[in-house]
Parts: C-alpha cells; structure tokens; sequence
C-alpha cells in the first residue's frame, strides 16, 4: 500500500512514521507513506500556500492550486488513490471505514489547516472524513489517527494477525474482552481463575462471555442490531439471556 499525505508541516509525521509497528511497517517497506509539502507546490517566491477568505471573516484558507498541482503531480503515473480530505464535518472515521481504506492499494490524505481548505478542492475528493466532533488545527493528527488504524490492517504488518481478530469492532462490531498479565496477583487483585487454568475451551468461553457483556453494558443498540439480524450463535444468545436476567436483578 501506497499513502500519499499532503501538508503544510510534514516535520509532525517524523516520529509517527518512525516509532513501533507503524514505524517497522515502513522501514519494512509493506507500506510506503509519501509526506510531502504542499509548499513545495507553490510558485510564487514566499511559496504562499494560504489566502484571506473570499466575502471577509477571519482567518485564512489552504488555497487550490498548490494542493492540485501536488495531486497533479503525484497522479501522473499508477494507479489513482482513493482520496480522504480531513474535515471535522465529514463522515465519522470507525473501524469499518478503516478495514476498507486498508484493502486499496492507493491513498491520499489532504491535511487542512487554518478555517480549511478551498472548497474546490471537493473536486478531486473521494470521502471527507472526521475523527471525532471536536475541533483540531489542523488535518495531520486525523491523518495519523487514519494512517495508524489502516497500517495495522495491512497483511503481515502485526506480527500475529490472531490479535485482528480478538480486537474491538472486529467481530460483528462487538467489544474486546479484558487481558491480563503476570503477576497472577497484584495488589490483591487476582487475575480470573479460568485465565490461569490452560483449558482453552473454557477461556474462549469466558472471553466471549466478556465481550458480550461489555457490548451489552456500552452498545446495547449493537446487540438488538444483531439479534434482529440473526448474526448471534446460539450458545451467544444464550449468554445475553444469562446476562440480561443478571441485570435484571441487580435492578
Ligand atoms: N473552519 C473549520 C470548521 O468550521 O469546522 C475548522 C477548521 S480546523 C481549525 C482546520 C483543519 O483541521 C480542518 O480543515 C481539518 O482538515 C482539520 N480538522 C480539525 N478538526 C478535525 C476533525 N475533528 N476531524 C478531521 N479533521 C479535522
């Protein structure tokens, strides 16, 4: 995979793309990231990437041409990415979204900055995406937070790709369960009995127990979704019997 990010502070990506799995993913070639500076792209003598918005306000506004002439540039050969403009009004980033984007071959992040971008720069966009509703400074932490979830989806970036699977979202949506590790007791916390016994059908259990628990205690919604479409097992539904006449009780 190929991940073209355009910005006006490539410096902020140094350590991201450097440090841990994303880090080894890039040293290890199985993704290579392009961050390259919109300012590059300017042609006048101060390299001006931003302008005063049109009809008054304040701030200013990332200006087209060096972003198009950027993407001009690194389009004119291979096959076109998949577009993502960082915007705080775009669609919520999940982990949906980032399996698919982790299935193309070709990605382009546009980083705003200022009150955003020229709004022309629509025009060669294939998704706005948002990573939460708050406001940022600017698109490069969003483009970190997408770049991070998609590499690790990546075949063969994580080294035991087991780990995918047991994630949050994952399966159907629902939540991970808890992990723990030595010492068997810390504080006077003990680790759950079942995790120490090496019966392997009995922890699966136990983990799927936990997951379902979690999901029904944060995303009940998720639940009803999925028994509403027939994608819980018996021995799931089971559990969620078990565990909603627990709740019950404790009122
Ligand atoms: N004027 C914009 C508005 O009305 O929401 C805010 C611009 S913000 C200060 C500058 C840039 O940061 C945006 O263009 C966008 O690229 C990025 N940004 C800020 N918050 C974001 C978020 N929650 N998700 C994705 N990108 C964000």
């Amino acid at each position: 995979m190929r991940i073209d990010v355009l910005t006006v502070l490539p410096g902020l990506f140094d350590c991201f793309l450097r440090e841990g799995i994303i880090g080894k993913a890039v040293s290890s070639g199985k993704v290579e990231v392009n961050v390259v500076n919109i300012r590059d792209f300017a042609t006048d003598k101060h390299r001006v990437v931003d302008d005063v918005p049109y009809g008054g306000g304040p701030g200013m506004v990332l200006k087209p041409e060096p972003i198009f002439r950027a993407y001009d540039h690194l389009t004119a050969e291979g096959e076109k990415p998949f577009v993502i403009l960082t915007e705080p009004w775009g669609e919520r980033f999940n982990q949906e979204m980032a399996v698919k984007l982790s299935k193309k071959n070709r990605l382009m992040i546009i980083c705003g900055r200022y009150e955003g971008v020229d709004e022309r720069v629509k025009a060669i966009v294939d998704r706005e995406v948002s990573i939460g509703d708050y406001v940022l400074t600017g698109g490069e932490l969003p483009a970190m937070v997408i770049m991070d979830a998609v590499i690790r989806l990546v075949p063969g970036v994580l080294g035991n790709e087991e780990s995918l699977r047991a994630d949050s979202f994952m399966d159907r949506g629902l939540l991970g369960y808890p992990n723990y590790t030595r010492p068997a007791e810390f504080r006077g916390m003990k680790v759950p009995e079942v995790l120490l016994s090496g019966h392997h059908k009995k922890i699966e259990l136990w983990r799927k127990e936990q997951s379902l628990r979690k999901t029904l205690e944060r995303k009940p919604e998720l639940i009803e979704k999925l028994k509403r479409e027939g994608k819980l097992t018996e021995e799931e539904l089971k559990i969620l019997e078990r565990l909603e006449k627990e709740r019950e009780s404790e009122g």
